[in-house]
C-alpha cells in the first residue's frame, strides 16, 4: 500500500493551499457573517481550473483523478466549509451526473459551461415530504409531446438560488406499489420553475440552501437523463461519489478545527502557563489529531477505489459517516479548548462547530449510511 501523495497531487493540494490563505481566509468571515454566496471565490476557482476537475479535457475541464478533487475540497473546507460544499455538488453530483450518465448532447450543452464556472450545477432530490426515502418523492414529471411537465417541490437544494442548472428527480410512473423515479437536468429559466424559499440555516451561511417551487414547470424530452425510470440508481450512484466530497469537507474542517485549537491552546495562559502545558489539553489535541488522520484515511481510500472504477458504496459510506460524526467531536473540543472564547463570534470555532453540525445530516444522515454499511456487510 502506498500512502505518498503523488507530485501532481502535492503540487495541487499546495496550489489551493496558497489559494486558501491569500484568496478564501481573507474573506471567509465576512462571507459566512453576510450570508453572502462566494461569487467571486467560485470565479477565481473556475478560473483555476478547480470547477472542471471531474471534467474531461474535451468538455473544457482539466479531468484529474478522484484524490486530488478530494484533497482540493479539504484544503477548500479548511478555509470555508461552505464554499467547498458548493463545489463539491457542482463537480461530484452536477457534473459527474452529466458525464457519466447524460447523452453527446448533453455533454456538449453543459459540461464546458461547467467547467468554465459560466454555469453551476445543484441537485434537486429532497422534497419536503421525503428526504432519506427518495422513494417518498411525490414531484411528478408527465411527457407530453416532446416536453416534460414538472410539478412539485424541491427543498433543501444547494447553490439553488445561484445554479443555472439542477438535476432534479421526479416520479414519472405511479402504479400500485411501483413508482419509478426519473432524473432530469432542469435549466433555472424554465418557464414555471421558482426560487420560493431562501432557508435560514445554523451554519455554513455562505451556502444558499433554496426551496424550488415546479408549477407545470416545461422542459424538453431531450433533457431527460439516463433512461426514463432509472432516476433512483443514478442518485444513488451520484451520491456514493459525492459522500466522499462531504467526507473530504469534514476532514478539512476537522483540520481547521485543530489548527485553531493549538494556536490559542499556545497562546492562552491558565495558571501561570500557556494551556497547553496541562495534560487535559494535550490529550484533546492527541484525540483530535487521530481521528482527523483516521478520517483523512478512510476518506483518501474511497477516492482511490473511485479512481479505480471499483463501486465504493459501502466506503464512500464509512468515510462519510466517520469524517462528519468526528467532525462534530473534534468542532466540540476545539471549541472546549478556548474555553469561553469559543463561544464568541470573535473566534473561528465557533463557526466550525455550526457548520460541522450539517456533515451529519446531508447526503444521507449518519443513520442512512450505517445502513448502507450494514447492508453490504450482511449481503456479503
Ligand atoms: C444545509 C443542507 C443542504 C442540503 N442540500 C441538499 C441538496 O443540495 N440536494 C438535496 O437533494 N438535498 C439536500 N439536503 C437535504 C438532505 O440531504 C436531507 O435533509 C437528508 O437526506 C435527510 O432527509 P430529511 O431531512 O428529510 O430527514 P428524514 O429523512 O425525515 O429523517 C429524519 C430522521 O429520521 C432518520 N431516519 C429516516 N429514515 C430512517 C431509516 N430508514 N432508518 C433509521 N433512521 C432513519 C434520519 O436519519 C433522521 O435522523 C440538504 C440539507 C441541508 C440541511
Amino acid at each position: 500500500m502506498n500512502f505518498e501523495l503523488t507530485e501532481d497531487q502535492i503540487l495541487i493540494k499546495r496550489m489551493i493551499q496558497d489559494f486558501a490563505q491569500n484568496e478564501i481566509k481573507p474573506h471567509a468571515k465576512a462571507l459566512e457573517t453576510s450570508h453572502q454566496f462566494p461569487k467571486d471565490l467560485l470565479i477565481k476557482l473556475a478560473d483555476l481550473g478547480i470547477l472542471g476537475m471531474s471534467i474531461p479535457p474535451e468538455y473544457g475541464g482539466i479531468k484529474t483523478d478522484a484524490l486530488s478533487l478530494m484533497i482540493t475540497l479539504e484544503e477548500i473546507s479548511r478555509a470555508l466549509p461552505s464554499l467547498s460544499v458548493i463545489v463539491s455538488v457542482h463537480s461530484c453530483l452536477f457534473s459527474q451526473a452529466i458525464l457519466q450518465f447524460g447523452t453527446d448532447k448533453q455533454k456538449e450543452k453543459f459540461l464546458p459551461k461547467a467547467a468554465k464556472g459560466e454555469l453551476l450545477g445543484a441537485f434537486a432530490l429532497t422534497e419536503p415530504g421525503a428526504g432519506s426515502d427518495i422513494h417518498g418523492l411525490n414531484t411528478k414529471a408527465e411527457k407530453k409531446g416532446d416536453m416534460y411537465v414538472l410539478n412539485g417541490t424541491k427543498a433543501w437544494v444547494t447553490t439553488g438560488s445561484d445554479a443555472l442548472a439542477y438535476i432534479l428527480f421526479a416520479v414519472t410512473e405511479n402504479q400500485k406499489d411501483k413508482k419509478r423515479l426519473s432524473a432530469f437536468i432542469v435549466e433555472k429559466d424554465s418557464p414555471n420553475l421558482q426560487i420560493s424559499r431562501i432557508e435560514e440555516k445554523m451554519g455554513i451561511h455562505a451556502s444558499i440552501t433554496a426551496e424550488i417551487i415546479l408549477e407545470d414547470c416545461l422542459i424538453p424530452a431531450e433533457n431527460l437523463l439516463g433512461e426514463e425510470g432509472k432516476g433512483a440508481s443514478i442518485a444513488l450512484h451520484c451520491l456514493d461519489g459525492s459522500r466522499v466530497g462531504i467526507a473530504a469537507q469534514a476532514v478539512g474542517l476537522s483540520q481547521r478545527a485543530l489548527d485553531e485549537a493549538v494556536t490559542y491552546a499556545k497562546q492562552r495562559e491558565a495558571f501561570g502557563k500557556t494551556i497547553d502545558n496541562f495534560q487535559a489539553v494535550q490529550f484533546m489535541i492527541a484525540d483530535m489529531a487521530t481521528q482527523i488522520e483516521s478520517a483523512r484515511m478512510l476518506t483518501y481510500r474511497a477516492a482511490n477505489l473511485l479512481d479505480r472504477g471499483i463501486p465504493v458504496s459501502k466506503e464512500a459510506s464509512m468515510a462519510k459517516l466517520y469524517a462528519s460524526e468526528a467532525a462534530n467531536k473534534i468542532a466540540y473540543l476545539a471549541l472546549q479548548i478556548h474555553g469561553g472564547y469559543g463561544y464568541s463570534k470573535e473566534f473561528t470555532v465557533e463557526q466550525l462547530y455550526r457548520d460541522a453540525r450539517v456533515l451529519t445530516l446531508y447526503e444521507g444522515t449518519s443513520e442512512i449510511q450505517r445502513l448502507v454499511i450494514s447492508r453490504h456487510l450482511l449481503r456479503e
